[in-house]
């Protein structure tokens, strides 16, 4: 299979890291869009939000249990954003479900 962050978990594609565990990996994103920008991934391969069912579940919770420790070790106590793109109309570019956490500055209120 050819996915992009697989490779990186494989460390056959390079990526600047800022958390690991068991079950999470993360790391900035390339072409960042907030000052703080990084991406949140189960290291088994979901293909996105979509694909979430009872036999991967754990995964994402393991996700979401990283996400606050990340945002404390970036300092991002005044506020975030989680967003996870799907498929063609979500704009999802890489199939591999990721969580893009943002912030740093007064994120806009628009949600699209
Ligand atoms: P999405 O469009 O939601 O699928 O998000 C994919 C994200 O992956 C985009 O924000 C890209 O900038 C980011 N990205 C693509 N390639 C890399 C890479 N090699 N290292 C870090 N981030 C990447
Ligand atoms: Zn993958």
């Amino acid at each position: 299979m050819d996915c992009l962050f697989c490779s990186i978990l494989e460390g056959k594609i390079p990526s600047n890291k800022v958390y690991e565990d068991e079950r999470v990996y993360a790391f900035h994103d390339i072409n960042p869009q907030a000052p703080v920008h990084v991406l949140v991934i189960p290291k088994v391969h979901i293909s996105s939000a979509d694909a979430i069912g009872e036999e991967n579940s754990a995964a994402v919770a393991a996700v979401f249990e990283a996400i606050p420790k990340i945002a404390k070790a970036l300092g991002l106590e005044k506020g975030y954003r989680i967003v996870t793109n799907i498929g063609e109309h979500g704009c999802q570019s890489v199939k591999h479900l990721h969580f893009h956490v943002l912030g740093g500055t007064q994120l806009s209120e628009t949600m699209n």
